[in-house]
Protein backbone atom coordinates (compact mmCIF):
# COMPACT_ATOMS: atom_id res chain seq x y z
CA UNK A 1 0.00 0.00 0.00
CA UNK A 2 2.00 3.38 -1.30
CA UNK A 3 1.98 6.18 1.16
CA UNK A 4 0.87 8.53 -2.03
CA UNK A 5 -2.43 6.75 -2.88
CA UNK A 6 -3.52 9.27 0.65
CA UNK A 7 -4.19 12.64 -0.44
CA UNK A 8 -4.28 15.71 1.55
CA UNK A 9 -8.24 15.56 1.21
CA UNK A 10 -8.14 12.41 2.66
CA UNK A 11 -5.96 13.16 5.19
CA UNK A 12 -8.10 16.22 5.87
CA UNK A 13 -11.23 13.93 6.01
CA UNK A 14 -9.60 11.58 8.44
CA UNK A 15 -8.93 14.14 10.84
CA UNK A 16 -12.52 15.58 10.62
CA UNK A 17 -12.87 11.69 10.99
CA UNK A 18 -15.51 11.91 8.09
CA UNK A 19 -14.48 8.35 6.12
CA UNK A 20 -15.62 5.51 6.16
CA UNK A 21 -14.30 2.61 8.51
CA UNK A 22 -12.13 1.03 5.73
CA UNK A 23 -10.47 4.21 4.51
CA UNK A 24 -9.95 5.04 7.99
CA UNK A 25 -8.08 1.91 8.45
CA UNK A 26 -6.69 2.25 5.18
CA UNK A 27 -5.06 5.91 6.19
CA UNK A 28 -4.23 4.60 10.08
CA UNK A 29 -2.21 1.80 8.06
CA UNK A 30 -0.69 3.92 5.58
CA UNK A 31 0.27 6.23 8.59
CA UNK A 32 1.96 3.78 10.83
CA UNK A 33 4.06 2.51 7.35
CA UNK A 34 5.21 6.26 6.54
CA UNK A 35 7.20 8.91 8.31
CA UNK A 36 6.85 10.85 5.18
CA UNK A 37 2.79 10.66 5.68
CA UNK A 38 2.45 11.00 9.42
CA UNK A 39 4.82 14.70 8.35
CA UNK A 40 1.86 15.41 5.96
CA UNK A 41 -0.48 14.80 8.48
CA UNK A 42 0.99 17.15 11.00
CA UNK A 43 1.45 19.39 8.62
CA UNK A 44 -2.33 19.17 7.54
CA UNK A 45 -3.16 19.82 11.35
CA UNK A 46 -1.23 23.06 11.24
CA UNK A 47 -2.49 24.11 8.19
CA UNK A 48 -5.75 23.54 10.17
CA UNK A 49 -4.65 25.31 13.19
CA UNK A 50 -3.67 28.19 11.04
CA UNK A 51 -7.09 28.45 9.42
CA UNK A 52 -5.55 27.50 6.17
CA UNK A 53 -8.50 24.37 5.36
CA UNK A 54 -10.89 27.18 4.52
CA UNK A 55 -14.35 26.77 5.07
CA UNK A 56 -15.10 26.64 1.46
CA UNK A 57 -12.19 23.67 1.24
CA UNK A 58 -14.30 21.84 4.07
CA UNK A 59 -17.57 22.45 2.37
CA UNK A 60 -16.11 21.30 -0.87
CA UNK A 61 -15.10 18.16 0.83
CA UNK A 62 -17.87 17.59 3.07
CA UNK A 63 -20.18 18.00 0.35
CA UNK A 64 -18.65 14.91 -1.76
CA UNK A 65 -19.66 12.61 1.46
CA UNK A 66 -23.22 13.55 2.02
CA UNK A 67 -25.56 11.28 2.22
CA UNK A 68 -28.61 10.84 -0.29
CA UNK A 69 -32.28 12.25 0.25
CA UNK A 70 -33.26 8.54 0.52
CA UNK A 71 -30.93 8.28 3.21
CA UNK A 72 -32.01 10.94 5.04
CA UNK A 73 -35.48 9.80 4.64
CA UNK A 74 -34.61 6.33 6.12
CA UNK A 75 -32.83 8.58 8.95
CA UNK A 76 -35.76 10.56 9.98
CA UNK A 77 -38.20 7.22 9.71
CA UNK A 78 -34.84 5.82 12.26
CA UNK A 79 -34.66 2.75 9.63
CA UNK A 80 -30.46 3.29 9.60
CA UNK A 81 -28.34 0.33 10.51
CA UNK A 82 -25.95 1.77 13.04
CA UNK A 83 -22.95 2.31 11.06
CA UNK A 84 -25.56 4.62 8.52
CA UNK A 85 -27.16 6.47 11.62
CA UNK A 86 -24.08 7.25 13.45
CA UNK A 87 -22.73 8.94 10.04
CA UNK A 88 -25.52 10.82 9.66
CA UNK A 89 -25.66 11.66 13.23
CA UNK A 90 -22.10 12.69 12.71
CA UNK A 91 -22.41 14.71 8.74
CA UNK A 92 -25.32 16.25 10.52
CA UNK A 93 -24.74 17.30 13.83
CA UNK A 94 -20.93 17.72 14.35
CA UNK A 95 -20.00 18.73 10.65
CA UNK A 96 -23.88 20.48 10.64
CA UNK A 97 -23.22 20.18 6.46
CA UNK A 98 -25.64 22.83 5.66
CA UNK A 99 -27.15 21.45 2.46
CA UNK A 100 -28.17 18.41 4.19
CA UNK A 101 -29.59 20.13 7.05
CA UNK A 102 -31.69 21.64 5.22
CA UNK A 103 -32.49 18.47 3.05
CA UNK A 104 -33.73 17.03 6.36
CA UNK A 105 -35.83 20.39 7.32
CA UNK A 106 -37.59 19.94 4.05
CA UNK A 107 -38.22 15.91 4.41
CA UNK A 108 -39.33 16.73 8.16
CA UNK A 109 -41.93 19.34 7.16
CA UNK A 110 -43.51 16.79 4.73
CA UNK A 111 -43.44 14.13 7.11
CA UNK A 112 -44.83 15.90 9.81
CA UNK A 113 -47.57 17.15 7.88
CA UNK A 114 -50.72 15.46 9.16
CA UNK A 115 -52.35 13.48 6.74
CA UNK A 116 -55.72 14.53 6.74
CA UNK A 117 -54.62 17.83 5.72
CA UNK A 118 -52.18 16.74 2.87
CA UNK A 119 -55.50 14.66 1.30
CA UNK A 120 -57.64 17.51 1.94
CA UNK A 121 -55.13 19.63 0.24
CA UNK A 122 -55.26 17.20 -2.35
CA UNK A 123 -59.59 17.20 -2.18
CA UNK A 124 -59.45 20.80 -2.31
CA UNK A 125 -57.07 21.13 -5.78
CA UNK A 126 -58.71 18.93 -7.31
CA UNK A 127 -61.85 20.42 -6.69
CA UNK A 128 -60.43 23.46 -8.25
CA UNK A 129 -59.31 21.69 -11.06
CA UNK A 130 -62.28 20.24 -11.81
CA UNK A 131 -63.68 23.69 -11.62
CA UNK A 132 -61.34 25.28 -13.79
CA UNK A 133 -61.76 22.38 -16.40
CA UNK A 134 -65.61 23.22 -16.07
CA UNK A 135 -64.92 26.89 -16.82
CA UNK A 136 -63.07 26.00 -19.36
CA UNK A 137 -65.79 23.91 -20.85
CA UNK A 138 -68.03 26.63 -20.94
CA UNK A 139 -66.33 29.26 -21.80
CA UNK A 140 -64.35 28.14 -24.46
CA UNK A 141 -67.33 27.14 -26.75
CA UNK A 142 -66.35 27.99 -30.44
CA UNK A 143 -62.18 27.56 -29.20
CA UNK A 144 -61.12 24.65 -31.71
CA UNK A 145 -57.70 24.57 -29.55
CA UNK A 146 -59.11 22.66 -26.13
CA UNK A 147 -56.78 22.39 -23.27
CA UNK A 148 -57.68 19.79 -21.08
ZN1 LIG B 1 -24.16 17.03 3.58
Amino acid sequence: MAMSEITREQLHAYLDDALSDAETARVEQALRDSETLRRSLRQAMQERDRGEHSLGAVWRRERLTCPTREQLGSYLLQVLDEGELDYLDFHLNTIGCPYCVANLADLQALQQEPAPRARERRRRFFQSSAGYLQDCRETKNDDPTRRK
